[in-house]
């Protein structure tokens, strides 16, 4: 059966065949969805039930029973159980992303397995994302892959933190190659992480990995600014050396009002004499309300599935808990 979906922001309408999701059926006529792994991980799609209801094949990994419970579902995976009015409403206007030839300024190791990439739109004289937004390059391959800004917009320069996968086209291959003056293909701005100012709160930061650099480059948006609200960052790895910014974020405090930063390893030496295990569980053994915070989460699709769920049982509302999920670009 037919059914008729539409957005209550936009009051465009389109039709999802039997078979379809709601978001294959919105890409198919042409109308404009948020989205982007396309496999229920990343978070991207997610938008508000108005009215009607859906069902999952398979339910998504990047959807927690608490945030389909208030109301929210994952479009690239829902099949419509009716006729549905969805919400998609974005509290912030985004600029549109835009095709770009970026040039390599240089690459440094930041850690064994991170890199700092430093680019620059010669075309663009200000780039204009909100921080925490992510860009896509065009991989050898013809395919896109994502990083986020690590840094705030700044005329057209862009940093990056490139964590090498091992057998990773792009970021063991491409990466090891680059030098300075290469150009990439890049599309931006991606995405739906970014800081909600009207959502006025306790800030509460939780990144794994690279997941940093989305938070980074909110925290930097947010360094001197009298209306910066208390912040607490917990920084999950493995091992010390992984910390790669560990120096400079310390120094944070110094621009942020209220600043608390805790890096939590999962397998940190003995000499480790900072905190220890998964970092939502310590979020959890230090926080034991966070019905008051606005939550960000960055990082690997693990840690936040497993951190919505740990939070919302200590009051954290899907309302005010915004996530972008490092998923794979390529299985
Ligand atoms: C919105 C978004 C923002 C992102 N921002 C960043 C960022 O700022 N910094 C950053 O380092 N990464 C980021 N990522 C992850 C990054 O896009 C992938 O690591 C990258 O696409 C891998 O490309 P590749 O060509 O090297 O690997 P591929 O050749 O595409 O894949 C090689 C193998 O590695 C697996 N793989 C791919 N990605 C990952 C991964 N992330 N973790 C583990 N295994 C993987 C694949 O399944 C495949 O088996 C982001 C992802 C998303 C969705």
């Amino acid at each position: 059966m037919i059914h008729r979906i539409q957005i209550l922001e936009t009051r465009d309408t389109f039709e999802v065949q039997p078979g379809e999701s709601v978001l294959e059926g919105a890409l198919r006529q042409n109308v404009a969805l948020p989205h982007d792994c396309q496999l229920g991980g990343c978070g991207s799609c997610r938008l508000r039930l108005v009215e009607g209801s859906v069902t999952y094949d398979e339910y998504p990994f990047g959807l927690t029973p608490e945030e389909e419970a208030a109301g929210y579902a994952l479009a690239c995976q829902a099949r419509p159980q009716g006729d549905l009015v969805v919400s998609i409403a974005r509290e912030e206007a985004c600029a549109e992303p835009a095709p770009h030839i970026a040039v390599v300024r240089g690459i440094r190791p930041l850690s064994a397995d991170v890199l700092h990439v430093d680019l620059e739109i010669p075309e663009i004289d200000a780039l204009d994302y909100r921080p925490g937004q992510y860009l896509k390059i065009l991989g050898d391959d013809g395919l896109p892959r994502s990083f986020s800004m690590a840094s705030v917009p700044a005329g057209g320069h862009v940093d990056l933190h490139v964590r090498r996968i091992p057998g990773g086209a792009f970021t063991e291959s491409t990466v090891s190659r680059l030098k300075a003056g290469d150009e990439l293909q890049v599309e931006l701005p991606h995405g739906s992480f970014y800081y909600r100012e009207k959502d006025y709160r306790p800030l509460l930061m939780v990144a794994t990995g690279t997941g940093l650099a989305p938070i980074k480059s909110i925290l930097e948006s947010l360094m001197d600014d009298p209306d910066c609200p208390p912040v607490s960052l917990y920084w999950g790895m493995r091992e010390a050396g992984d910390l790669y910014l560990h120096d400079q974020i310390q120094g944070w405090g110094e621009r942020l009002y209220d600043f608390q930063y805790v890096p939590v390893l999962s397998r940190g030496a003995s000499s480790w004499t900072g905190r220890r295990g998964y970092v939502q569980q310590v979020v959890a053994e230090d926080l034991a309300d966070l019905s008051e915070h606005a939550i960000y989460l960055c990082g690997s699709p693990d840690m936040i599935r497993d951190a919505k769920a740990t939070f919302l049982e200590r009051g954290a509302s899907a309302d005010h808990t915004y996530s972008d999920s490092f998923t794979f670009q390529r299985t």
